[in-house]
């Protein structure tokens, strides 16, 4: 009969009576469900034969029935909450008396009813045993058969047979209910078992998952334990190297599967790629280190693919008992650490000891200490541990010992300038700096951990309080290296978040490079800020080609504007990166860094073509083709010969070399001078411009002057600043022009923003302006159109470019200084002088000095000063002054006429041709003013 039942559940009795415990809480639940339910039923019976009151056997029923309902929920409720089998088994007692009488009533006290009221508690039974289905039928069949009995005992034939049937029926059915709702039971049991299973044990292996340890941990407590930590000495790792996943995963599952089927599978945690945690219970540490032997010779005949592989196994034990979880963690951390030991001692090596709470820290800190003393190689130099050590010994550290409240990191420590140190002092003193920081190294981070990589660079270990200060403190040192030269020293940190000490030491690295360009930083933490730009400059560096061939690269243009004039004589081609992932970025944001990576000529030389390009576009646009600055840096020279680049995209553009203006910063002439100062030379011997930028900006770049023939000095807009008359900006920016134009220097000043900077830089004879005070860099597009619609600053004719220059060239203060000059009138320190311009019989004034305004404001020929910029015509033209400007047409040289000012006192007026204009007929004069003789007199006198 269990054997049909068992057929017919799909599960063998063993199953079933390991989940009994399952069940039968299900039973109990549904046994007061049950009850629930039947008290408001049975009540409700009871009030209703009550007052019917028809028929004493019903009322005695629904009495019986109540009773029952209450006596259930009584002692089903803390059935439920957890009392153990036996008591479960009142039930079968409390349901008798009920059944017993139920037969009664439904038999000799009333022979004319049928079987149904005793089928109706008989309902209620199984619900308890469910679990035990042989059972279930068995008393089911006893009590069936009782009333069987006694229906034919005191029943008329007809009725009996019906009776018969229905029980024959009941019990068929209800049994075959029962059985398919304990089956479903079952499967849910065996999932819910089998997810348990999966989630706690590793697929691989088949061990126990390292959390489940967790899970486990309570059962372990308050008893004598033994944990092996088993290492399988990183073979997993070399053979996934050398042979791939498969033989790893292999090797793992033998290793694994050696220690199972040893100390059985429920005592293994697979605690990393190689590492297996045995918690043994009840065996002796001699028998357990007898058992490991066994299993290390198993391991050591171990084939892969016909192959002998000897694996080996590595063994840290911890013999003690733990009394809290955080104790069973400091047992299992010990255990790590001894198998770290016993790995670095050899195959097949054991170490291991008691656990004693007291002392953990101590015991860790000597494992590691210990460690450390087992022969490891040291750098023959500085006497210190090399790289693989320091990462075994950080991350043991990290994992093990450190306090993560003190923010343990990892840190790198170079030395900068080690090459130029040894190529100037030799390799015997680089050798003396290397050992020195070390010692440096020792004395400011004393009780840490310290490795020499190689050559000048190191790693560390220490607290985030101590880093700083103890790199500060390795600098001082250095300083002090007796040969005067100033070696550098940067060091970057990675605060501990879980990785690796290889993990930490890249994130430290990259925090260094970071800081390498940046002048008094020497220290700098790796942080998610950090990891943000580096992915950034990552993201760059790997783009710049995408971005290059998808038109990510726009070429803005910014207009830069002839003083004299207002007009837009150049512009300037200025980059900028419209990325589809980081959006619109300044050239800040990638041309620093491009130039760093060697790789800034890539984009350099596409904004040579595409400036080119733009520049034909607006020829066939029919708008002036002014030319274009375009900036280069000084490492797009090393990396290739730009000269011939650019020359030859010109040349192939069909445009003249002129339309480009080579613009170079001055801080490129830092180092390498030679080769940049060749390359120049040779971009001018084929008619390019150079421009020197952000003149003033850096270090004094004064000798340049002399050396290479600059054609325009852009002034960094630094001076541009706080320019007021008289102030110190304008001091120094008066002299620089000055200096310029002595030179035959053309000047430019960058970040010009109002018109009282421009009116002060005009008056000190600066020759073109660039600012937002015209513009800020913009699109072809935008300026194209601008132009067509007659908007923005009017374009000047490249044709009278040379004129305005020659204008713009002459300098005021000392306008008859040329070497030449034979009127000996040179050098006369305070002179009104200016620019006129004869255009016909019309006169203008391009350029005056404040006395020569002051002078012709006060003739009314110029009127009042309304701050506005460009040319000023004349309101009126004195004759005389017309008639000596047609005779300068003629003559190279000085003419000067005698003529009074408006207070009527003589002076002497004196002109020369300075340029004209081709094609537009404009022609400058020079015109300086002098006191008349009787004014001369008049002055001796005074
Ligand atoms: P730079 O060559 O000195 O360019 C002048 C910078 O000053 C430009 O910044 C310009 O937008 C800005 N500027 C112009 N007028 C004003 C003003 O009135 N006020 C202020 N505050 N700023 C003004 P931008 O375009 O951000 O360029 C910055 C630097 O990036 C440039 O300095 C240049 O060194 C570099 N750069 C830009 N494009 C290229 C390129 O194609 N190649 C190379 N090698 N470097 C480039
Ligand atoms: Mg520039
Ligand atoms: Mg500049």
């Amino acid at each position: 009969m269990s054997r049909i039942i068992t057929r017919m559940l799909g599960y063998s009795a063993e199953e079933v009576s390991r989940w009994s415990e399952e069940i039968e809480r299900e039973n109990r639940r549904a046994a007061r469900t049950l009850a629930v339910s039947l008290l408001p039923l049975s009540v409700i019976n009871l009030m209703t034969q009550l007052i019917v009151a028809g028929d004493s056997v019903n009322l005695l029923k629904a009495f019986w029935l109540t009773a029952y309902a209450l006596a259930m929920l009584a002692v089903s409720r803390p059935l439920v909450l957890g009392w153990k089998r036996p008591y479960a088994e009142l039930l079968y007692l409390l349901e008798a008396p009920v059944l017993l009488l139920s037969i009664l009533l439904g038999t000799f006290w009333d022979p004319q009813r049928q079987a149904i009221t005793f089928l109706l508690f008989l309902t209620v039974l199984p619900v308890f045993m469910l679990d035990r289905p042989d059972r279930m039928a068995l008393v089911l069949g006893i009590w069936s058969a009782a009333f069987a009995v006694a229906s034919r005992l005191s029943k008329t034939d007809a009725v009996f047979y019906s009776d018969l049937l229905h029980v024959i029926e009941f019990y068929v059915a209800s049994v075959s209910v029962y059985i398919s709702l304990l089956r479903a039971r079952l499967k849910s049991l065996a999932n819910a078992e089998l997810a348990r299973f999966r989630l706690e044990h590793d697929r691989l292996t088949g061990c126990l998952r390292r959390e489940a340890l967790e899970n486990r941990a309570a059962s372990y407590l308050d008893q004598p334990i033994l944990l092996f930590m088993c290492d399988d000495m990183g073979q997993h790792g070399l053979y996934r190297e050398f042979f791939g996943q498969e033989a790893s995963d292999e090797m793992s599952r033998a290793f694994a599967g050696t220690l199972t089927e040893t100390f059985g599978r429920e005592a293994c945690y697979r605690y990393g790629g190689g590492e297996v945690l045995c918690v043994l219970e009840d065996l002796s540490l001699d028998e357990a280190l007898e058992k490991i032997e066994v299993c290390r010779e198993r391991l050591s005949s171990f084939r892969y693919q016909d192959r002998p592989v000897a694996l080996s196994c590595a063994l840290g034990y911890v013999a003690g008992t733990a009394h809290t979880e955080a104790e069973l963690r400091d047992m299992v951390r010990l255990a790590d650490i001894f198998s770290h030991q016993a790995r670095r001692q050899g195959s097949n090596r054991s170490c291991g000891g008691d656990y004693d709470p007291t002392v953990l820290e101590e015991n860790v800190r000597r494992s590691v200490l210990l460690g450390e003393a087992s022969g490891y190689e040291t750098n023959r130099l500085t006497g210190m541990p090399g790289m693989s050590h320091f990462i075994a010994q950080a991350d043991e550290l990290l994992r093990n010992v450190v306090d993560p409240a003190r923010f343990p990191m990892v840190g790198y420590l170079k030395l900068l300038n080690l090459r130029e140190f040894n190529n100037r002092y030799g390799y015997a003193q680089g050798d003396a700096l290397i050992a020195g920081t070390a010692r440096a190294l020792e004395a400011a981070f004393s009780d840490h951990y310290l490795c020499h990589i190689t050559a000048g660079q190191f790693a560390l270990f220490c607290y985030r309080e101590e880093a700083e200060a103890g790199i500060r403190r390795v600098a001082e040192a250095l300083r002090d290296s007796g040969t005067g030269y100033r070696v550098q020293c940067k060091a970057g940190f990675a605060p501990y978040n879980g990785e690796s000490a290889v993990a930490l030491l890249d994130q430290a690295t990259s925090a260094l490079e970071s800081i390498r360009g940046k002048k008094g930083v020497n220290v700098c933490f790796y942080d998610t800020q950090l990891d943000k730009e580096l992915r950034f400059r990552e993201y760059i560096v790997g783009h710049l080609d995408e971005a290059l061939r998808q038109d990510w690269i726009k070429v803005y243009y910014q207009p830069i504007a002839r003083a004299v004039t207002g007009r837009v004589c150049n512009e300037e081609a200025l980059v900028r990166w419209d990325d589809p992932t980081y959006g619109f970025l300044q050239p800040f944001r990638f041309v620093p860094l491009l130039e760093e990576k060697g790789l800034l000529w890539k984009l350099d030389l596409y904004v040579v073509r595409q400036a080119l390009r733009d520049s034909l576009y607006r020829m066939r646009e029919g708008l002036p083709l002014v030319p274009v600055s375009v900036n280069l840096s000084r490492r797009d020279f090393e990396e290739l010969d730009m000269v011939e680049a650019i020359s030859a995209l010109v040349k192939q553009s069909g445009l003249d070399p002129a339309v480009l203006k080579i613009e170079i910063t001055e801080s490129a002439f830092v180092t390498n001078q030679e080769l940049l100062k060749g390359e120049l030379r040779r971009f001018h011997s084929r008619g390019f411009d150079i421009w020197l930028d952000d003149f003033g900006s850096e270090y004094s770049t004064l000798h340049l002057l002399q050396e290479l023939d600059f054609d325009l000095i852009k002034i960094d807009m630094k001076f541009t600043q706080n320019l007021h008359a008289g102030g110190k900006n304008y001091i120094i920016v008066s002299d620089i022009i000055d200096m310029a134009k002595r030179l035959g220097i053309t000047t430019l000043i960058e970040g010009v923003e109002t018109r009282e900077q421009y009116r002060l830089l005009q008056q000190l004879g600066c020759e073109k302006i660039q600012g937002y005070l015209f513009n800020s860099p913009n699109p072809l597009s935008y300026i194209v159109r601008r132009a067509k619609s007659g908007e923005g600053l009017p374009f000047e004719d490249p044709a009278s470019a040379a004129y305005y220059d020659a204008v713009g060239r002459v300098d005021l203060d000392e306008p008859m200084a040329e070497r030449d000059d034979e009127s000996g009138l040179a050098r006369l320190d305070v002179m009104p002088a200016g620019v006129l311009e004869l255009r016909g019989t019309e006169m203008a004034c391009l350029r005056g000095s404040d006395s020569f305004l002051a002078k012709f404001r006060q003739c009314g020929l110029l009127g009042p000063d309304e701050g506005d910029l460009g040319i000023r015509p004349l309101l009126q033209t004195p004759p005389h002054l017309l008639e000596a400007a047609g005779r300068c047409l003629e003559s190279e040289g000085w003419i000067s006429f005698e003529g009074r000012d408006c207070d009527g006192v003589r002076m002497s007026i004196w002109l020369r041709r300075l340029s004209a204009e081709r094609y537009r007929g404009g022609v400058a004069l020079l015109t300086v003013l002098f006191p008349g003789s009787e004014e001369k007199k008049e002055r001796k006198a005074e």
